[in-house]
């Protein structure tokens, strides 16, 4: 056991304000996040007319309850965020979720967001608690014996926050005997505990849980995508940092319940066709974007066959 380091009392004040900063961004007081997505700035999805999709099982069910239910999270800033005064989910994924939901014929207002953790993702999918999951999924080939994966609609890589007086801390290789956090059934998580054995790897079930822990010095750094990572720093730009350069591809995906290839197949579809009359990008910059990466141009898209 690794015994952490004892924050001085100023510094620990300085950092409960960072937390408090924190909580507030993620609309602990009732307001949009600072910087974070303007419900007015969001783009409309034109619906699809008469659209039927009769081959799908999860589209017939969902049209016979009037509404889709999709999976998301609702903890990473600027992706996919749960505003806990009003119950509204906004960021990036969340866009894709509502632009695929127009493109099945669903008209806004008619999806239900149900929070799911990284390790909870394919149960959801396989019990039908879901229709289709969008939050940070990465596509591969372990989840695809499990599940069904659209896109990918993003690319990102696992990177690594800490805090802004870390210096020791550059790359993967420089964990050895620091403590890290994931989340707990994470492709990051994984890769920490295969490829760097000698890090001390802790698991929460959300990352948010292990950005606590590094803003109270309980853990030295947290991994996962950079893209998640941008996000926990944009709000805490006087805390914290993302360090070195991204060490994996995380190409992310819809997931879909394995045997519905025919939902797959019209997600895919939808996909493509967001990204060429421009929805994609204007839901980008309308969210991701504004933690100041520019858009870059989305991954082609992986058309696997029927499974
Ligand atoms: N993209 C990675 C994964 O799917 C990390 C982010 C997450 O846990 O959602 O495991």
């Amino acid at each position: 056991m690794i015994r952490t380091t004892r924050a001085p009392r100023a510094r620990c004040a300085a950092l409960c304000a960072a937390l408090a900063l924190l909580a507030a961004a993620c609309g602990k007081e009732g307001s949009p996040p600072g910087k974070g997505p303007a419900a007015d700035r969001l783009p409309h999805y034109e619906t699809a007319r008469g659209f039927s999709l009769p081959a799908s099982s999860t589209w017939t069910r969902a049209r016979r309850r009037g509404y889709l239910t999709v999976g998301a999270k609702e903890d990473q800033p600027y992706l996919g965020e749960k505003d806990p005064a009003t119950g509204t989910y906004s960021g990036f994924d969340i866009e894709i979720a509502r632009m695929m939901s127009a493109s099945l014929g669903f008209p806004p207002g008619t999806i239900r967001f149900r929070t799911i953790a990284s390790a909870n993702r394919e149960t959801a999918l396989q019990n039908g608690q879901i229709d289709y999951y969008v939050g940070t999924y990465t596509i591969n080939a372990n989840r695809k014996k499990l599940v069904g994966f659209a896109g990918p609609y993003f690319m990102a890589g696992q990177s690594l926050l800490v805090r802004k007086d870390e210096n020791g801390i550059h790359g993967p290789r420089d964990l050895d005997g620091r403590r890290v956090c994931s989340a707990a059934g994470s492709t990051p998580y994984q890769r920490i505990r295969a490829d760097y054995p000698k890090a001390v790897l802790v698991g929460y079930d959300t990352y948010s849980v292990c950005v606590d822990n590094l803003l109270t010095y309980q853990v030295d750094a947290v991994t996962t995508d950079d893209a998640i990572l941008i996000g926990y720093a944009a709000k805490a730009p006087h805390e914290l940092k993302v360090v070195g350069e991204p060490f994996s591809k995380e190409p992310y995906g819809i997931g879909v319940p394995r045997s519905d290839n025919a939902l797959r197949f019209a997600l895919n579809d939808a996909l493509e066709a967001r990204q060429r009359n421009g929805d994609w990008k204007k839901a980008y910059e309308a969210t991701l974007g504004l933690s100041g990466v520019p858009a870059p141009s989305p991954p082609a898209i992986d058309r696997y066959p029927a499974t």
